[in-house]
């Protein structure tokens, strides 16, 4: 059995739960109370808070985890990443007072102190580029420590940087870019469970993976006048090309299959209607392995 510990709630539980519920290892509450469930097969989940995971995985109580790239460095663990699940993007910053007309770190007067749910990062960073500056731990809403005076600029998390906009707070640098990732300690471990485990992962990921990947492909089928294929080719180039298929009574059309990208299908259309393409049909794709 292999033990995945997932977020329980906050911003990444949903996204993981349905991005594993795609994958086909749907999440099923083993009792009332949902610490544990089974994943099906092989799979069985624990839900603990996302920044513990770091912790569980790194001490083995979980052979693998999902949790925010940040709570991992955070953390100071040694883990391996298995997986980039490409949502929960963020950024770790540093900002300042909008009134203090502060626009990079360089204009950082003096010692200034940090207010941070990311002590270790934020010691790091600041002494990486040679700065003294004293930590303020908080837990969260770092972002009114410079208005109640207790901090001089803060470190914080954001996607769209409109909590520290509408705080009054500029972004003066970024320190970390993170996303949700798969991480195991397994790479460390005793080579002797290695192998029944090792394989589990291995096809936890390619399963994971197959979702992502499909997530921003989309099929499109259309029927094509056969005079038109070369500039078809152009228009549809797939993952090999696209597949050519003849249309039973289709006269000079074949139908022709492809994989696009999601963000160029609305392109794609219109050039396949401008080549005199017919029956244009886009549906999603479950997975994708190449
Ligand atoms: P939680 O505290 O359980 O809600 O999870 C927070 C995690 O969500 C963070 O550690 C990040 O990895 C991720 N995240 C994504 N966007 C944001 C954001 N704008 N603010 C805070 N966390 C974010």
């Amino acid at each position: 059995m292999l033990r995945i510990a997932l977020p329980n709630k906050g911003r990444l539980s949903e996204e993981v739960r349905e991005l594993f519920n795609d994958a086909g290892l749907e999440v099923r509450i083993v009792g009332d109370r949902a610490l544990s469930a089974s994943l099906g097969g092989e799979f069985e989940a624990i839900f603990v808070r996302s920044q513990d995971i770091p912790e569980f995985v790194a001490d083995g109580a979980a052979d693998a985890g999902v949790t925010g790239w940040d709570l991992v460095c955070e953390s100071g663990r040694q883990l391996e990443q298995l997986l980039d699940l490409e949502f929960g993007r963020c950024r770790l910053v540093v900002a300042a007072r909008e009134e203090s007309g502060i626009a990079s770190v360089e204009q950082i007067d003096g010692s200034p102190r940090v207010a941070t749910p990311f002590p270790s990062l934020s010691r790091s960073y600041f002494e990486r580029i040679g700065r003294k500056v004293e930590i303020v731990p908080v837990s969260g809403a770092a972002e009114i420590a410079p208005h109640l005076g207790i901090a001089d600029i803060v470190v914080d998390l954001t996607s769209t940087g409109s909590t520290f906009r509408v705080n009054g707070l500029r972004e003066v640098a970024t320190i970390l870019e993170s996303t949700a990732r798969l991480v195991t300690a397994r790479a460390r471990s005793p080579a002797r469970q290695e192998d029944e485990k090792t394989r589990a992962l291995n096809e936890l990921v390619m399963a994971l993976a197959s979702v992502i990947r499909a997530r921003d492909r989309r099929y499109l089928m259309a029927n094509v006048p056969k005079s038109q294929l070369e500039q078809v080719r152009d228009v549809l180039p797939g993952l090999k090309g696209p597949t050519v298929v003849d249309i039973m009574d289709g006269g000079s059309y074949v139908a022709v299959h492809a994989v696009v990208a999601a963000s160029s299908v609305y392109r794609t259309i219109a050039a396949l209607k401008a080549l005199g393409c017919e029956g244009i049909l886009v549906t999603r794709i479950e997975r994708l392995m190449p």
